[in-house]
């Protein structure tokens, strides 16, 4: 059976109650036997007191038929057994039997003590009237002295009837108090776990999903405090799910509506949540539940699936499906361990882009022959005076300018195509700078500037396009002499545990810390002004990132502007 709160309760109490009767039992038991067995002697010795003068007149004048007949009606009377005893133990008168056919009672308990002169007594069994009784033998004095002994007896016959009545009644009293003792307890234990039941049901049903549970209690006290407490908590709660719920039913509205494909994934790529748009890029009405794999069968998602499982860090990659590209970002959800995947539609883009881009190379493919064809008919002109002098090398100054832009334009077409691809040779660095310092000796002395070349002996060989590498090398000295206008140009080249560490350094007009996160974006130049003079197209170190980002290196910029600039390149061994 379950123990509920009223079992308990109920149960506590019963268990004192029914303990206290019993322990009330047995002591009032034991209590009243030894009190009344002290009343009867009492009363015997106050009735002995009280007949003694008769008993000791008669006694005295030996009229012992007399003595006998007194007692014999006497005892009638108050049922209570008396005898008189003279000092050699004869029974000279007795209520209930012939005292000549007694036997000598001299060494009868409370006859031996009466002789000593003081009250005697005795609960034992008579041999004369054969039957177990209460004695009280009180010695008779004349003149001073003890002259025999006036015993009067109970029988114990009647002390236990009388004993068994008031056990009865005390039983009686007792029970009663039990039962009505266990009633209140009952009714008490009622109402106080009746309020507490129905907290119970009521918090049973609020864990079950019924929210809107009133409790109500009408005594006052902690219970009712509690029952408040709980009403306004299942309120609060009540408020929060549905303020959830419509949070619940927005965010469901928002991902089924929006334009991106979004899928959930557990740990072993089994399909939790997808939206509408998910379903239609896969081509399948209800995937959920079933793995991923099952319509997504393409290297790169299993890719992205395993990085972003492994890493648990935003995975970002393009991938193709049914001929549309889409930008798939996954991002792990670290208190869930499920991942999030969204696919993001950039079929236009990217068609538009190649568009863009094919038109640019298409352009500067067609301006390369007419351009080279101007700036050689310019070459040839002469005889002009001055003035005429100056326009023409500005015409050729915009000429270079256009023709080192198509160049540019071209170059960087080429690398950015999906389909380039790095013709790998072995590559000796030190070989390569040297070869590129060569060609800028002349403009730096031009502009008197000094040349440190501190190139590590022994450089190991790398695997990479020495051509595009030139053009790495090409742009960023050519960046170094073109903004700076006195003092040290320094290329400086190391081996290190795993990388060829490159760097040019020039104490040159600096970069703005602002400019810094953008001179590597296409066609950004920092001053306008000074590049057009300088002969900048924006494009140099645009270049210089994606080829070395090809050769899988990297490079960083640090500058201060009047102080000078440092590239440094690491290309991987
Ligand atoms: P540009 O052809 O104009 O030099 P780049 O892409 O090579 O284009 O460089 C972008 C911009 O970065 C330049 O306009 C220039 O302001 C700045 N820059 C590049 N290298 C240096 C340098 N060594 N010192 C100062 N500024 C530089």
């Amino acid at each position: 059976m379950k123990k509920t709160f009223f079992l308990r309760l109920f149960g506590g109490y019963a268990l004192i109650v029914l303990a206290l009767g019993i322990l009330v039992l047995i002591f009032s038991h034991a209590f009243e036997k030894k009190f009344h067995l002290k009343t009867l002697v009492q009363g015997l010795e106050d009735l002995g007191t009280t007949i003694q003068p008769e008993v000791i007149r008669l006694y005295e004048g030996e009229n012992f038929g007399q003595l006998d007949s007194y007692v014999k009606d006497l005892g009638e009377k108050i049922n209570t057994r008396i005898s008189v005893i003279d000092l050699k133990g004869k029974v000279v008168a007795d209520s209930d039997s012939n005292p000549k056919e007694m036997e000598n009672h001299r060494y009868r308990p409370e006859i031996i003590r009466a002789y000593s002169g003081k009250t005697g007594k005795s609960v034992r069994f008579s041999r004369t009237v054969k039957e177990k009784m209460l004695y009280i033998g009180i010695p008779l004095i004349i003149n001073g002295e003890i002259s025999g002994v006036l015993r009067l007896s109970l029988y114990f016959e009647e002390i236990n009837l009388w004993f068994s009545n008031l056990r009865r009644n005390i039983s009686l009293i007792v029970l009663s108090l039990i039962i009505l003792s266990l009633f209140v307890s009952y009714v008490l234990s009622r109402n106080i776990s009746k309020p507490i039941r129905k907290l119970r049901e009521a918090a049973q049903k609020t864990a079950s999903g019924e929210m809107n549970i009133q409790v109500l209690i009408k005594e006052k006290g902690e219970l009712k405090e509690l029952a408040e407490s709980f009403n306004s908590m299942t309120e609060r709660l009540s408020q929060l799910f549905d303020d959830l719920n419509a949070q619940k039913e927005q965010l469901m509205c928002i991902l089924q509506t929006m334009e991106e494909g979004l899928v959930t994934l557990d740990n072993t790529g089994r399909i939790i949540f997808c939206n509408d748009r998910f379903k239609t890029i896969i081509n399948n009405s209800s995937p959920e539940g079933q793995f991923y794999w099952e319509f997504i069968r393409i290297s790169e998602f299993k890719t992205i699936f395993a990085k972003s499982k492994k890493e648990r860090k935003t995975q970002i990659e393009e991938i193709v499906l049914d001929e549309k590209v889409f930008l798939c970002s996954a991002n792990y959800l670290e208190t869930r361990h499920e991942i999030v995947i969204t696919f993001h539609e950039i079929t236009t883009e990217k068609n538009l882009e190649k568009i863009k881009k094919d038109f640019v190379v298409n352009v500067s493919h067609e301006l390369r022959t007419p351009l080279t064809s101007i700036k050689g008919y310019l070459e040839t002109i002469e005889g002009l005076d001055e003035t005429q002098k100056q326009y023409l090398d500005t015409a050729k100054r915009n000429t270079e300018r256009l023709i080192s832009i198509v160049k540019d334009l071209l170059l960087i077409s080429e690398i950015e195509s999906d389909e380039f691809k790095i013709k790998k040779q072995d590559v000796n660095i030190k070989d390569l700078l040297l070869r590129v310092i060569k060609i800028f000796k002349p403009s730096v002395e031009q502009k008197k500037l000094k040349l440190e070349i501190d190139l590590e002996k022994n450089m190991p060989e790398i695997k990479g396009d020495p051509f595009k590498l030139e053009q790495v090398f090409i742009n960023l000295i050519d960046n170094a002499v073109k903004y700076t206008e006195e003092g040290t140009i320094r290329i400086q080249a190391k081996k290190t545990n795993s990388n060829i560490e490159i760097s040019v350094k020039d104490t040159g007009i600096g970069i703005p810390e602002q400019d810094l996160p953008r001179i590597f974006e296409r066609f950004y130049v920092v001053d306008k002004s000074r590049s057009k003079t300088v002969g900048g197209t924006g494009l140099g170190l645009s270049i210089v990132k994606h080829i070395i980002h090809l050769h899988k290196g990297t490079i960083k910029v640090e500058s201060k502007p009047g102080q000078g600039t440092a590239f440094c390149i690491s290309l991987p061994l």
